[in-house]
């Protein structure tokens, strides 16, 4: 990290939304961070570009853009250069806050005013909280970055206090006993290889655009449990991996993030809401603190953090706050977790550097974009990862909200690109109110390992496919020049899409299905798929065939809805093989 930390001044000599010019006659460097004074509060900016002054030899401009809202700002304003690039504090206590993008937290904010008010500071993680700290290792003991010299419980999760990153071999002068601290105590003195000593705290300040190393970096490969059927049969992610899930408005995009947040089996769960509305992230914070973690009981809060950058708020903090997020993202990997990390909207972010680049008179790319915006988005999925040497991960998920749910524009190009994974949302589907509305036919996955096998993962495929096309078919031609047997293979794919891979995300019993009940469904599904079922009797007309087939299928999809909504016990459970069964053999069942 930097070490210029002597503070500099300058002047505000310009001001064009969030976009600001400062001169200044000392030396300012590139992505610093700044705090603008405006009527006693300090608003926080980093600078962009520098430039020599036109008019001053001596002088130089700064190009910076200011990450709150810059209201009553005026020229002559005086501008302090800190030496330290945009950060953000890691320690215990991350887990159960909700940050603005700048990680101001909103609990303490809103109990110094119901309203946010530019240049509202609190600590990012709580200076008073006492936190049981046990040391690992012992006065003479070599550290090196992301080495732990303790740890404490936090909620479930043993908290592992590391040497920041920047340091290698330092030498333990001294370290606490056994005892409770806050985050502002020192815990144990380093002597790094020039002689020089630091204090290590719980808590230590992370540049959010220098990405944590891994240890050993690894193809990600074991499969997440995400709650959500047609995710983990057909589109399966893993712990470390990456997915993009473009959708129009109001396709679902958000709704599925929530779910993601509240069932997929991981240690921790960082929401990033971007740019969304308001409304939306203040229900969130609401109710996310009163539900249950499903794996554990526990409040869901004990395992998630949040950052709500909300679309009220000033668009350059979008850009921080993903950064800022992964950045904690990858400093609980360090210590071995599994976190997945959830980006609402990526495009608001990717709309963040538009107006950004906009107004700085860069040369455009398509769409009005900045020309590296793929690099952009690249770099940011990168960051996520799997590392076989923490055995943790970081899986980067983040939704991508196209103007007219357009999928050739930049940024959803880009991020098919970047990412492993790829949830396209239909607009049809939405329409119809199937959902999720994945549409499983447009999706990607780069899992290597599932719930079930791959072939019966491809029947599955297959048969929707099928089916899709002799929806077609019927639509053009009619139902009439359809033969008998494509339309009980049509009734089929009706069947799996409406009963398995269409899910209520409201639903108690139906929102989340784990991997053993997966299985039982799997089951099900390849016998139906398997079967040749004799429907027609002697005498019985094409027509009357047909409108039998559907009837016995509606009956079929029925009951298995209700099945989803309703079996719990593994007794329960077990039936759905069984009346599939009955149901290929026509026998009399009751339903
Ligand atoms: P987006 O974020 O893509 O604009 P939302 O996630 O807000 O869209 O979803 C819009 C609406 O669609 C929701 O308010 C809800 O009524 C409905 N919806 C989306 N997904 C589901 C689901 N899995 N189950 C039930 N309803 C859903
Ligand atoms: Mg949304």
């Amino acid at each position: 990290m930097n070490n210029t930390n002597k503070t500099r001044t300058g002047t505000l000599i310009a001001i064009q939304d969030s976009l600001v010019k400062a001169r200044f006659f000392s030396n300012v460097i590139m992505g610093e961070t700044a705090q603008i004074m405006v009527d006693g509060k300090s608003l926080q900016a980093e600078v962009l570009q520098i430039a020599p002054d036109p008019k001053n030899p001596e002088a130089g401009i700064a190009e910076m853009q200011v990450f709150e809202d810059l209201t009553g700002a005026q020229i002559g304003a005086t501008v302090e250069f800190t030496g330290k690039p945009l950060s953000v504090l890691l320690g215990p206590g991350l887990l159960t806050s909700i940050w603005d993008g700048l990680q101001n937290p909103l609990y303490k904010l809103s109990e110094q005013n119901a309203y946010l008010v530019p240049g509202m500071k609190a600590a990012a993680l709580d200076e008073e909280k006492l936190w049981d700290f046990t040391p690992s290792v012992a006065v003479g003991d070599v550290v090196s970055g992301g080495d732990a010299i303790g740890t404490v419980p936090e909620g479930r999760l043993n908290h592992k206090i590391l040497v920041p990153f920047n340091f290698d071999k330092c030498t333990v002068e001294s370290i606490i006993e056994k005892k409770s601290v806050n985050i502002t105590e020192t815990v144990a003195v380093i002597r790094d290889k020039q002689d020089v000593k630091h204090d290590v705290k719980l808590a230590f300040r992370w540049a959010v655009k220098s990405p944590i190393p891994f240890k050993s970096r690894a193809i990600p490969s074991k499969t997440i449990s995400t709650g959500v059927r047609v995710i983990d049969f057909l589109a399966p992610v893993s712990y470390g991996g990456t997915v993009g899930n473009p959708g129009p408005f109001g396709a679902g995009k958000t709704v599925l993030q929530h779910s993601l947040c509240k069932y997929a089996l991981a240690d921790i769960i960082i929401m990033a809401a971007c740019g969304e509305r308001a409304g939306e992230a203040v229900e969130v914070f609401k109710d996310f603190a009163e539900l249950e973690d499903p794996s554990t009981g526990d409040s869901l809060m004990n395992r998630m953090c949040i950052f709500g950058n909300t679309s009220s708020m000033p668009v350059a903090a979008r850009e921080a706050s993903v950064f800022i997020a992964l950045t904690v993202g990858e400093y609980y990997r360090y210590q071995g977790y599994s976190v997945v990390l959830l980006a609402d909207s990526t495009s608001r972010w990717a709309q963040a550097l538009r107006e950004r680049s906009g107004r700085q008179g860069d040369i455009p790319g398509p769409e009005a974009f900045p020309m590296d915006i793929p690099d952009q988005i690249k770099g940011m999925y990168q960051r996520a990862g799997a590392d076989e040497g923490t055995g943790g991960s970081l899986t980067f998920i983040g939704t991508v909200s196209p103007a007219g749910g357009n999928f050739q524009e930049p940024v959803t190009q880009a991020t098919m690109d970047a990412t492993g994974g790829f949830w396209g949302l239909s607009q049809d589907r939405a329409d119809a109110k199937k959902y999720p509305a994945i549409d499983p036919l447009a999706y990607t996955s780069s899992v290597y390992d599932s719930f079930i096998s791959w072939t019966d993962r491809n029947k599955m495929l297959q048969t929707l496919d099928e089916a899709n096309g002799i929806d077609q078919t019927i639509s053009t031609i009619g139902l009439k020049k359809v033969p008998l047997e494509k339309y009980v293979l049509y009734q089929k794919g009706l069947t799996i899409d409406f009963c398995v891979m269409q899910q209520n995300a409201f639903h108690e019993q139906d929102a989340c299905t784990r991997p053993d009940r997966l299985v039982i469904i799997n089951e099900a599904v390849q016998k139906l798929i398997d079967s040749s079922i004799q429907f027609a009797q002697e005498g019985m007309e094409d027509e009357e065939v047909k409108v039998l087939v559907k009837n016995k299928f509606d009956e079929l999809r029925q009951w298995w809805r209700d099945w989803n909504g309703t079996a719990v016990s593994s007794e329960e459970q077990a039936v759905l093989p069984q009346k599939v069964e009955q149901f290929i053999l026509q026998e009399e069942y009751s339903l």
